[in-house]
């Protein structure tokens, strides 16, 4: 859509909900069904006839027909085919939602995924019949320590906020282990992810919060106050959720390690610094990988995920288990080459002395792990520069192009997200109001009100996949919006004007979500 037509009230689009007829059209299959009408006639049965009640227990019976849809096999079709033109997603157009990382997906990965080697392993088959995928854990294991700069890792947990759950689990036993048993505080910046306290607290911590100074990052001297003897480590999203880099990392790591406490990094962003830098280096003992964001997956909805976590030598004995190990004297390559040679075997670990034990069945979402592996692979090393290459480039463009018009939070150059404001807009527009116009532009909204620390706060990540003319358009879309708050504010408040649903509870909507109508 380009930015001048837009629509400006529900029923100048022909409204998305009615098919492409432009009528409202039913959205449920019920409204669709009309007595008597069949998609398929399903032979009848040869079983022999037995009174459900003489097997079934009492109560389990129906005692009234299932009411059911009664719909043509072309009426069905054209019903989830609309239903699933009114979903959003990346395969659609741009979706710039910052923190999340919605880049474009490689299809190789889906083609790699669905072999019937790893698309048909059943969880339970023996480590003989399951080599293969064996040697792709310890391998994609290998490449995330590579990345990462740090020791050893595991793929057990399932997202983001479970590897952080299960870092701060290790963390916890390595510290028990050490003398360090009632060192009972995190820190944590105000930036950060609400998923990093939450997972603090579910680990037995508390938290205590650190202010960020007011270039973003880390005010050293509010740092210097908090650091005690009760610090068990700080959790530090770098770069941050305000898309920066923290400059007094290296420093900041010395401090925590000088009072006896571990530095554990939320890695959800490590798409800006792939290939350029490595936490392990710059003094960080552990720390997570989104799957899902920075080695692509698609994600959202509460899909499958995978949040694996990397540790130093000191903390690996921790790690849980079931993992997968080299089995001695097989590998060409040694346990800590990233190629294990043709003769290589592996097997799982269940149990490990010093291990925290486990966290989640079997071996976490193996789908994405495929996935995840591939992508790296199909990239190289090369290809994985030039990811973070072009999502800072991408970031900073927007940035630039947009600066004039929205105000950037924190001005200077960003990684691959920024935050901007809607503070200040003519006649009251919200960052809500800019969000939901950008509906009827045929953009998906950027995160607003995250970070918490800015005001009617968005945060954009166009990501490294999209060209300048995807972007271009984004910043007309932003440019007219803006022209509009001034012009006509009443379509912005009650935007979007495209879709069937406008502006639901979204309190109620998570919390009590109807997915039927
Ligand atoms: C996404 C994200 C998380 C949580 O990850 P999930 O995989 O969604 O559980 C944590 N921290 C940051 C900064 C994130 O962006």
């Amino acid at each position: 859509m380009t930015t001048t037509d837009a629509p400006t009230h529900a029923n100048d689009t022909g409204a998305a909900c009615g098919a492409t007829t432009g009528e409202q059209g039913p959205l449920t299959i019920f409204e669709k069904s009309s007595p008597g009408r069949r998609g398929v006639r399903v032979p009848t049965t040869d079983v022999p006839d037995v009174d459900p009640s003489s097997v079934l227990p009492e109560g389990a019976t129906r005692t009234a027909k299932a009411e059911l849809p009664e719909v043509g096999e072309l009426g069905v079709l054209r019903h989830y085919t609309h239903l699933s033109t009114l979903n959003f997603s990346i395969a659609n157009a741009f979706y710039p939602l910052g923190s999340c990382t919605m880049k474009y997906n490689p299809l190789v990965n889906e083609k790699v995924a669905a072999l019937p080697g790893f698309a048909a392993m059943h969880p339970m088959q023996s480590e003989d019949q399951a080599q293969g995928f064996l040697e792709l854990y310890w391998r994609l294991e290998r490449l995330l320590c590579e990345v990462s700069g740090l020791h050893a890792a595991s793929i057990h947990p399932t997202a983001g906020a479970h590897g952080e759950l299960t870092a701060l689990m290790v963390m916890r036993k390595y510290l028990d282990d050490h003398g360090g048993a009632d060192r009972k505080v995190i820190l944590i910046p105000d930036s950060a992810h609400g998923t990093n306290p939450a997972s603090c607290t579910m680990a037995g911590f508390t938290t205590r919060e650190l202010k960020s100074n007011d270039q973003g990052g880390v005010d050293m001297d509010a740092l210097d106050e908090v650091l005690g003897p009760d610090v068990a480590g700080l959790m530090i999203t770098n770069p941050s959720t305000l898309g920066l880099f923290e400059p007094n990392i290296r420093k900041i790591c010395e401090k925590i390690h000088g009072v006896g406490g571990l530095v554990y990094m939320d890695g959800a962003n490590m798409n800006a610094i792939l290939g350029r830098t490595r936490p392990g280096d710059f003094g960080v003992d552990v720390m997570h990988f989104n799957l899902h964001k920075t080695f692509s997956q698609p994600h959202g909805g509460g899909g499958p995920g995978a949040g694996p976590i990397a540790v130093s030598e000191a903390l690996s004995p921790y790690l849980p288990t079931p993992k997968v190990e080299l089995v001695e004297g097989t590998g060409g390559g040694g346990a800590h080459g990233a190629d294990p040679g043709p003769d290589a075997t592996f097997r799982i670990v269940r149990c490990a002395e010093q291990s925290i034990g486990t966290t989640r069945g079997f071996l976490g979402n193996s789908g994405v792990v495929v996935r995840a592996y591939s992508y790296i692979r199909s990239l190289g090393e090369r290809g994985l520069k030039r990811v973070s290459e072009n999502a800072v480039l991408n970031a900073n463009y927007l940035r630039v192009m947009l600066r004039d018009t929205y105000r950037v939070w924190f001005p200077g150059p960003c990684m691959h997200e920024f935050v901007a404001t809607a503070k200040g807009m003519p006649n009251g527009i919200k960052a809500t109001d800019v969000a939901k116009r950008l509906i009827d532009y045929g953009i998906h909204p950027p995160t607003i009100y995250f970070p918490l620390i800015v005001p009617e706060a968005l945060m954009i990540e166009p990501t490294e996949t999209e060209s300048k003319e995807t972007l271009d358009e984004f910043v007309a879309a932003m440019k007219a919006i803006h022209a509009e708050a001034e012009s006509d504010p009443d379509v912005l408040h009650t935007a979007p004007h495209s879709r069937c649903i406008g502006r639901p509870d979204e309190v109620r909507a998570v919390k009590q979500p109807r997915v039927t109508v």
